[in-house]
């Protein structure tokens, strides 16, 4: 086997134990790393994504421990193809966490990357005191909405969700964007609050936005903020509290009902979704879209919603009955997913869908013809498009090239935000139809960006979510 470990031995001096590397495995076929995928206690980030290569090769990142690495390194032994490589690219310091509160209580609006000369820079990622300051600003300089959310976190924090732009009247908001799910995926809720920032600035000051190379007019940004945007900007309070606290790249809520120490603390909020939730019962049992095990990455909770963070965002849905498109904002891929995440899709057999028992314990086995997820044509040919629109403006940015794809890659989720909006419509009779989105924004693993990708970050999913509001108008809010 032709492993690229030429430098493991500097770093092993220099690791804690249990240290998280970057790493990546690379096989000439994705089938090649569909065991390793199904192994619960292996980090893959948000979901497991294989992207190719220039020399028609296939590369699937992860975050292992030197055990795993090791364990890994000799279970593969005798398969010459697939090769572990370690991230040995020696990087800038990530961005530093805020320390103050730039937002002075609530009183100072953030001024977002859109409305400032090219060039500008943020200088830090906001701490958690300081979303809810930004937040508290733009409700207090521009009569945003504010929504108290039901659910308070097991450590004991409210929540709150902004509504702009259509009125008082909750059933005229189309849009909902939401960030801070996974606690380590830092700078998400900043480029959100900056957006609707910029937004808010420019529609007063009769201007238009500009991200790098990418400009919208006064105009759009008016039709944008017309559509009604909800925005939850910190899903996970108490997993980024402990994130910005430890270092630790932690993923998970911090609820420790199954478990109460180490990993076995805290739920993945992104697979506590009802949609398919009670995987064992619903997927072919040799896949692994979510872990019944408390200390995975992936531990799916107690029950379907079993968290204060799952309610409190699904309750918007609730609160404003009429959402139509969904952006859930996660990191580290540089990826647009849309629906559906547990299986293939397919468009021409109905009865195939995730609510018919038939098929239960037949799901997740991509590539086979035993199951695949329906989707009506039209809706599959509207989420497509919208998505492939969103990553060519993010691209035009100038900064970095992003790919749109299915959700479920080449391995399903389950109990994942997006999957659960699009469900909503055929699981709960009378539910608007929601078009469910994840934006994957910087490189793959790369959780803690650098300050320049921590900025470059902010003109890329901007220019995105114009692109995608945009877009999402043009197909129909209704
Ligand atoms: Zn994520």
């Amino acid at each position: 086997m032709k492993y690229t470990l030429g430098a493991a031995l500097i770093l092993q001096s220099s690791v804690a134990l249990g240290e998280l590397l970057h790493v990546h495995l690379k096989a000439p076929t994705t089938a090649h790393f569909r065991d390793i995928v199904r192994n619960d206690t292996y980090d893959f980030g948000c979901r497991p994504v294989a992207h190719s290569t220039d020399d028609g090769h296939f590369t699937l990142h992860a975050l292992l421990t030197e055990d795993q690495i090791s364990h890994l390194t000799k279970e593969y032994e005798s398969v010459d193809e697939i090769t572990i490589h370690r991230q040995m690219v020696k990087r800038a310091a990530t961005a530093p966490i805020g320390t103050g509160d730039r937002f002075k209580a609530g009183t100072v609006s953030p001024v977002g990357l859109g409305t400032q000369a090219s060039g500008t820079t943020i200088s830090s990622i906001m701490n958690v005191a300081e979303v809810n300051s930004a937040f508290n600003a733009l409700v207090k300089n521009y009569g945003v909405g504010s929504v108290t959310l039901p659910y308070k976190t097991f450590n004991g924090a409210t929540s709150y969700a902004g509504f702009v732009g259509a009125g008082t009247d909750k059933s005229a908001y189309r849009l909902y964007f939401s960030a801070g799910v996974h606690a380590r995926e830092r700078g998400g809720p900043d480029q959100l609050l900056y957006w609707i920032s910029d937004l808010l600035a420019a529609d007063k000051a009769g201007t238009g936005l500009t991200y790098g190379k990418k400009t919208y007019t006064n105009t759009q940004v008016k039709s944008i903020l017309a559509a009604g945007i909800v925005f939850f900007p910190l899903v996970n309070p108490d997993g980024v509290t402990y994130d910005q606290s430890s270092g630790s790249l932690w993923r998970k809520n911090r609820n420790t009902k199954s478990g109460s120490s180490g990993s076995s603390i805290g739920v993945d909020i992104n697979r506590n979704f009802d949609f398919l939730w009670n995987f064992r019962k619903y997927f072919d049992a040799s896949e692994s879209p979510a872990s019944t095990s408390p200390s995975s990455e992936t531990f799916y909770g107690t029950a379907a919603a079993s968290e204060a963070e799952t309610k409190n965002h699904v309750s918007i849905y609730d609160t404003f009955s009429k959402v139509r498109w969904f952006m859930d904002i996660h990191s580290a891929a540089g990826d647009i997913l849309y629906s559906w995440g547990d299986d293939d899709d397919q468009t021409t057999t109905p009865t195939q869908n995730f609510l018919n028992s038939a098929f239960d314990g037949k799901r997740g086995v991509t590539g086979d013809t035993v199951y695949k997820e329906y989707i009506p044509a039209a809706d599959f040919t509207n989420i497509k498009n919208v998505a492939a629109k969103t990553v060519a403006a993010m691209k035009a940015v100038g900064g970095r090239s992003y790919t749109a794809g299915q959700s479920v890659g080449l391995y399903p989720t389950s109990g994942a935000s997006d999957d659960y909006a699009f469900s909503r419509f055929w699981a709960k009779p009378g539910a608007n139809k929601v078009y469910g989105y994840t934006m994957e924004f910087g490189y793959s693993t790369n959780f803690y960006p650098t300050l320049s990708e921590f900025n470059q970050n902010i003109l890329d999913t901007n220019a995105g979510f114009m692109e995608w509001a945009l877009a999402a108008i043009a197909v129909g809010l209704d």
